[in-house]
């Protein structure tokens, strides 16, 4: 079959989530082509316009202080509920809507070393996302502790010791976009003792995670990249319950209290999840991960996963027959089960080219030293956005040599 327009059009006559893309803001600039960057930011739903609307005049305007008990105080643990549910494979009870990833990851490493005391090395690998590697770093440094970076997960099994303490791995490599073996890499941490920390960010909201199945010990995620929550949201943080007497994170907050407003003398931690919480939580910023849990949990997780690998293997197909003439490499996994929701394709002017196409109303994004991101948002992004996307890296780069 040929890479005509008319076959993208096919596809997303044939696409069940289709529908969905009415649900979202529509993007009033004319300028823009094609948006292939929602795994960096969400696009907006109409309902998170509405549902804030509603909750500064109706919860905050109006109920003022009474919304705290009225349904503000749970909510971190209500949406992080809806987000072990539909998209984290977590029974209730085990994920909490919190701080930054950065945060929850720091909260997660602090915690997962403190469950295993007198061991003294870190295991992250050498291309994890910055934050990662800086947090790691940081908490080596302050704590005297070792870090190993691995070069590549394969090389996990040689490298988990008697002295590795925490395993911190991305579940989605945030250039690659490669899957990494979640089931094989816990048992092999669990097996020499260790825990494992994994950061969702690339995979929550556009494939399952089964992390209780798994039997993972603590993860972190973003909810405004595939989960549509909006620029700054709250990530998510979660603990197997298996670790829930156990535990302790190091920002010991009121909001993470056993009684909130006993304003106790003493600390004493909450039962369960909700001691990984530490001060008030964003009531406003919530807003749009409980509208973007909703609508996936609408759309089905599975439904999205499918449409993810069909975006996938259309930007592959064009990138095959119309770019790699160019000089573009298509550097993401070809197979469907090793690839997220995104394809990296490499070129030795990446940056240069990154920067034209966002002139030129294709926005994606470089990734250094030579990747161009194509983000695939199975809501929002249609087979003919991808292709007029294609259309213009091909039509601006056959004309001008580099
Ligand atoms: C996007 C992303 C983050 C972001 O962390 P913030 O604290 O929200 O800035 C962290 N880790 C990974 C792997 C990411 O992709």
């Amino acid at each position: 079959m040929a890479a005509t327009l008319e076959r993208a059009e096919q596809l997303d006559t044939d696409d069940e989530l289709a529908v969905y893309r009415d649900r979202f803001v529509p993007i009033m600039d004319p300028g823009v082509v094609a948006y292939l960057d929602g795994n960096s930011l969400g696009r907006p739903l109409l309902a998170t316009a509405e549902r804030l609307q509603h909750l500064v005049r109706h919860e905050w305007g109006t109920r003022l202080i009474r919304s705290w008990e009225e349904g503000w105080l749970t909510l971190p643990e209500r949406i992080g509920d809806e987000i072990g549910r539909v998209a984290v494979g977590a029974t209730p009870g085990q994920v909490i809507v919190a701080d930054s990833t950065t945060v929850c990851l720091y909260k997660a490493i602090r915690a997962a070393l403190a469950l295993r005391p007198g061991r003294t090395e870190i295991i992250t690998d050498t291309s994890n996302f910055p934050t990662d590697r800086f947090i790691v770093d940081g908490i080596a440094d302050q704590f005297g502790l070792t870090v190993n970076r691995i070069d590549s997960i394969d090389e996990i099994a040689e490298a988990v010791g008697d002295n590795t303490a925490v395993v911190t791995l991305s579940h989605v490599d945030y250039r690659s976009a490669a899957i990494a073996d979640m089931a094989a890499i816990t048992r092999i941490t669990h097996d020499r003792g260790a825990l494992v920390v994994w950061d969702l960010c690339h995979s929550a909201g556009v494939l399952p995670v089964q992390l209780d199945a798994n039997d993972v010990d603590f993860a972190v995620g973003c909810t405004y990249k595939f989960l549509n929550a909006g620029p700054g949201a709250p990530a998510f943080l979660y603990v197997n319950s298996r670790h829930h007497n156990d535990f302790r994170q190091p920002i010991t907050g009121w909001m993470g209290a056993d009684d909130i407003f006993a304003m106790a003398d003493e600390f004493k931690p909450a039962l369960g999840i909700r001691r990984a919480l530490s001060g008030t939580p964003s009531i406003a910023a919530m807003a749009g991960v409980e509208m973007g849990i909703a609508l996936l949990a609408e759309a089905r997780i599975g439904r999205v996963r499918a449409k993810a690998q069909g975006l996938g293997r259309w930007v592959i197909e064009l990138a095959d027959v119309w770019l790699a003439p160019l000089g573009f490499v298509v550097a993401s996994p070809r197979s469907d089960e090793q690839r997220g929701g995104h394809v990296l394709l490499r070129h030795p002017d990446a940056e240069r080219i990154s920067r034209e196409l966002i002139d030129n109303g294709v926005i994606i994004d470089f990734r250094n030293p030579d990747g161009i991101r194509i983000g695939l948002s199975p809501l929002t992004t249609s087979y003919v956005e991808v292709w007029h996307a294609m259309n213009v890296v091909k039509s601006q780069y056959s004309r001008t040599p580099s």
